[in-house]
């Protein structure tokens, strides 16, 4: 972990109501600039409302979210400085890779050559250097799935937010996937939430792992405690389940 260039999140009894479902509830999280953090659970768990509420997108009918101190709880998406690569890559099929990545900067009003410099640097991070005049239909999956990490880091944010981004991926190309992000995230010094419910790449990937069920936060410890220590029935047979 280098620190400074993550940002410090803090989730404070954090809460969402979709009518009378409780989708999140009273979940609190310290993550330290710069961790490597895996929310881990079945599906409809609440994994990816937690990640939009990091990200701005749902608004929390309960509890804060605070960045490096701020309370962001009611902050809009374009006003956190946070990067996001969903499960389905969503590139612009009628764009260049270089203008996709570019795309976010063109959002903040940056200048033409200095996009264009700023997606070649974030395609090199991808080791997609000379990739940027394609088109992504001429790439295979896991190549597309680096341009959107690309894209989710062109603008150098303190955050990398992530909802299941390898689970369309096959098994050889997402092994080589999470050592990428792993790269990624060291050589960058982010702070990373990653959304899964694959226990053996959470294990692999995160310093430490958050288990929900139901909106709530069944344990959390670093990967290998969780292993050596389920806190509860639940996360040792959830645990145990992996293969
Ligand atoms: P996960 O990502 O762990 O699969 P979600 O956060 O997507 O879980 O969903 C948690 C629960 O909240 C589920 O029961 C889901 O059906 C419900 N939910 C999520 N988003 C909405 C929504 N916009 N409206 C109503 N219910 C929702
Ligand atoms: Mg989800």
């Amino acid at each position: 972990m280098t620190g400074s260039r993550g940002a410090e999140i803090s989730i404070r009894g954090l809460e969402k109501s979709f009518g009378l479902l409780k989708a999140v509830d009273n979940v609190s999280i310290d993550i330290p600039s710069g961790e490597f953090l895996a929310l881990l659970g079945p599906s409809g768990s609440g994994k990816s409302t937690v990640l939009m509420m990091l990200a701005g997108f749902e608004v929390p009918t309960g509890g804060a979210v605070l960045i490096d101190g701020t309370d962001c709880t009611r902050l809009p998406p374009q006003k956190r400085n946070i990067g996001m690569v969903f499960q389905h890559y969503s590139l612009f099929p009628h764009m260049t890779v270089a203008d996709n990545v570019a795309f976010p900067l063109k959002m903040r009003g940056m200048g033409r050559a200095e996009r264009r410099r700023r997606a070649g640097e974030a395609l090199e991070v991808v080791r997609l250097g000379g990739y940027g005049d394609r088109m992504p239909s001429q790439l295979s999956g896991g190549q597309r799935q680096r341009v959107a990490l690309a894209r989710a880091i062109v603008y150098e944010p303190r955050l990398l937010l992530m909802d299941e981004p390898l689970s369309a991926l096959d098994k050889n190309l997402r092994e080589e996937m999470q050592l990428e992000i792993k790269r990624l995230h060291s050589e960058l010094g982010i702070t990373v939430v990653f959304v899964t419910h694959d226990q053996g790449e959470a294990l692999t990937m995160a310093d430490r792992i958050a288990i929900l069920r139901g909106g709530r936060i069944q344990q959390m410890s670093p990967a290998r405690e969780l292993y050596e220590r389920p806190a509860n029935l639940f996360a040792a047979g959830f645990i145990g389940e992996m293969n």
